[in-house]
């Protein structure tokens, strides 16, 4: 009986301190509030940020982030952030104008809370060409997709610690805590990715679109084509003739396709050939398994090798 009570005296007292925790104006200062384009920029905030950051991505999964239509909420989400994380490369050339919008000058390219995290990235693709608007997006300035090499991570948390130190200055060694334990961890999984794609090493793969140049690249992937004739294009049915060519005299067994992009001409090449079509996400929520920045990784590698596996 007397155990039972000081249970729930400890039970009580615990509840009291978490309403006065939640209820303090003081932790609730403390939390840096961050605006991320996309959802994988936010799960990078939020693994160095930790419980210090309270971060929202504008852009929702398995939506081309140079479509995208800013909404009325966001100019608000943008109107009270300290930061604002951008994946540059023309991708989400929209941002500028809305940031103006919101007059919050911190956030404006100058701004101590903007972060573009392009810096410092080398990027692929660069050819200065621009393609026409014909849904999806081109890669003028370079192919924009370079959070998916795992490695890149290592740059893109280093901007971001920067900002958030700039901004929070007395939480310094948290967030470099913080960073350098999930850099840790990503360590570990890039070297098990790595053994893992060892069975696709060498064979030729076809995409929708060149989402996959840095992910390739890293785990030595042999992408031979692209549906698109040219990023932001969508094929014609001759370049779809020549498409199943490609398949059939390279012997490519595997077509990958993100959610998001139209399934037809996919499916077509799919029935024509017998090349299995493989579906993989290049953002964070995309699929339910990644829920996270690590989680889309391993995801995209998982479902890689495993459709290998099964057409042994
Ligand atoms: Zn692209």
């Amino acid at each position: 009986m007397a155990k039972s009570l000081n249970a729930l005296r400890h039970l009580a007292r615990a509840i009291i301190v978490a309403v006065l925790v939640l209820w303090s104006p003081v932790a609730a200062l403390a939390v840096v509030s961050i605006v991320a384009t996309t959802t994988d920029l936010k799960s990078l905030a939020e693994a160095v940020g930790g419980g210090r950051v309270s971060v929202v991505a504008l852009v929702p999964p398995n939506t081309d982030a140079e479509e995208y239509q800013p909404r009325p909420h966001d100019l608000n989400r943008l109107k009270d952030a300290r930061l604002v994380l951008r994946v540059g490369v023309d991708y989400d050339l929209w941002l500028d104008r809305l940031v103006q919008q919101s007059g919050n000058r911190a956030i404006a390219r100058g701004g101590p809370g903007y972060v573009d995290c392009s810096f410092g990235i080398a990027l692929l693709d660069v050819r200065g060409v621009q393609v026409g608007p014909a849904g999806g997006h081109a890669h003028g300035s370079g192919n924009p997709h370079y959070w998916l090499d795992p490695v890149n991570a290592e740059m893109m948390t280093a901007v971001i610690l920067e900002a958030l130190v700039r901004n929070d200055a007395p939480n310094a060694k948290y967030y470099e805590t913080q960073r350098a334990r999930f850099l840790e961890r990503l360590a570990e999984r890039v070297r098990q990715w790595e053994k893992t794609l060892a069975v696709v090493h060498g064979k030729p793969l076809l995409a929708y679109h060149n989402t996959w140049a840095y992910f390739a690249r890293r785990f030595r992937l042999n992408f031979v084509g692209y549906i698109e004739p040219r990023p932001g294009l969508p094929p014609r049915p001759s370049q779809l003739a020549a498409l199943i060519r490609v398949v059939q005299s390279q012997r490519v067994s595997v077509i990958v396709r993100q959610p998001h992009e139209p399934a037809a001409s996919v499916d077509f090449l799919s029935a024509k050939t017998g090349a299995r079509v493989v579906i993989l996400a290049s953002s964070v929520g995309a699929v339910s398994a990644a829920s996270e920045y690590v989680g889309l990784l391993d995801y995209n590698v998982r479902t890689l090798a495993a459709a290998f596996r099964e057409g042994l």
